[in-house]
């Protein structure tokens, strides 16, 4: 037996080891608090859930679903759209589903990067940006993230010769990992930029009601003209605590929509018809619960920066996401920093540079977890002294 090289060619899986670690301090009897998953622990809305129950009863949602999704799905992401930034689509052309966010970024990437093609990505990123580029046998050009620009790429630092073998350029903003938001003006040179160099602009945007402090986060489709050469990712995921459940759409020019269309309708045979039908339910219906949630994630933010600033580390409360990217202690690299952190106190958080070298110096702590439990993992970083200016030695 012998595995395709295109397999053997990705990083390894750096959360398995991760895991392994977790298990031989859990099997000391260390109760782990686990700061390290981006997955909202609150649940689905009970009129969502509600509407799949009926779904799944009814026959006619037991078939092969249409490819591109149900015209009354395409046509809510559509509404949706409109209701929420006022941007106009044309439902049979302009979008179409998505097994969610993760499958769309696979299969945009699929469709867009070539053999011996760059892909421009941010660095840090989500990991399938890296990895799809890799396994779709181009080479990813990292654009890298850091305090210094506001963890904003600089476009024109990319030279020439990677613009000249490059077909896309990535974003994602509200960002994980680092909780950074970008605004309509950002957006506007970014749009100028992929036309001028003839490039799709990928947005994912996977985190946009998820703001606190009166931001509200743009699509960049807002930017007219942008749907000449923009393709926006959009998942139910994170909006309405469904990452179990498998689905969002991907909108904008209408060349990039059927090119990946096309291309899932060789590979999969669409999302579960019932799932549709709560998606739609979910656009549709009260969006209260995304109030709800921000309060609760704007407090777990404060508690834990309050915390942490005590401590003397030097963290700024973010606009986006349920991420908080922390500079860690010098004399630590991001692995070293983490394994410190759980075997001495339980508490798990993500090595920066599971997302890409720029995130050395990095971990990422997610606010999934209840204020109590993110108080204990505070006090034990207190009781451990686990100060920003610990250094090495001292440990
Ligand atoms: C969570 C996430 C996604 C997609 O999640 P799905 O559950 O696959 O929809 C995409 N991009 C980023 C940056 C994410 O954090």
């Amino acid at each position: 037996m012998e595995i395709a090289k295109r397999v053997q060619s990705i990083p390894p899986y750096i959360f398995l080891e991760l895991n392994k670690k977790v298990q031989a301090v859990a099997a000391k009897g260390i109760d782990v608090i686990n700061l390290g998953r981006g997955d909202p622990d609150q649940n689905t809305p009970d009129h969502i859930v509600q509407a799949m129950q009926e779904a799944v009863a009814d026959p006619v949602n037991h078939h092969y679903p249409p490819y591109g999704g149900t015209p009354e799905y395409k046509q809510a992401a559509v509404e949706w759209m409109k209701k929420r930034y006022k941007v106009d689509l044309n439902p049979h052309s302009e979008v179409t589903s998505l097994i969610g966010g993760k499958e769309g970024l696979h299969n945009t990437i699929m469709s867009f990067v070539d053999v011996g093609d760059y892909n421009i990505i941010p660095d840090p990123a989500f990991p399938v940006y890296q990895t799809s580029t890799i396994l779709a046998g181009g080479t990813p050009y990292f654009m890298p993230l850091n305090p210094g620009n506001n963890f904003l790429p600089n476009l024109e630092a990319i030279p020439q010769a990677v613009l000249d073998k490059s077909k896309m350029l990535m974003l994602n903003y509200p960002h994980n990992p680092t909780a950074a938001v970008a605004d309509l003006a950002f957006f506007e040179k970014v749009v100028h930029f992929c036309k001028k160099n003839n490039l799709l602009f990928c947005h994912d945007l996977a985190y946009p009601e998820m703001t606190f402090d009166g931001f509200k986060a743009p699509s960049a489709l807002e930017i007219p003209g942008a749907k000449d050469i923009t393709l926006e990712l959009h998942t139910l995921s994170k909006t309405f605590n469904m990452t179990g459940w498998r689905i969002g759409f991907a909108v904008g020019n209408m060349q990039a929509v059927q090119a990946v269309a096309q291309l899932k309708s060789n590979i999969d045979t669409d999302v579960f018809r019932a799932i549709q039908v709560a998606a739609i339910a979910a656009m549709k219906g009260s969006l209260d619960h995304i109030n709800y949630c921000n309060n609760l994630y704007a407090q777990r933010r404060d508690l834990v920066v309050d915390s942490l600033n005590k401590l003397g580390w030097q963290i700024k409360p973010t606009k986006g996401t349920f991420y908080l990217w922390l500079k860690i202690p010098s004399g630590y690299n991001s692995w070293d920093f983490t394994y410190m952190l759980l075997e001495k106190t339980g508490v798990l958080v993500t090595p920066g540079t599971a997302y890409g070298p720029s995130g050395e110096g990095f971990v990422r702590l997610s606010l999934c977890l209840p204020e109590k439990r993110l108080k204990e993992a505070m006090d034990r970083m207190k009781e451990h002294s686990i100060t920003f200016d610990l250094a090495k030695a001292k440990v």
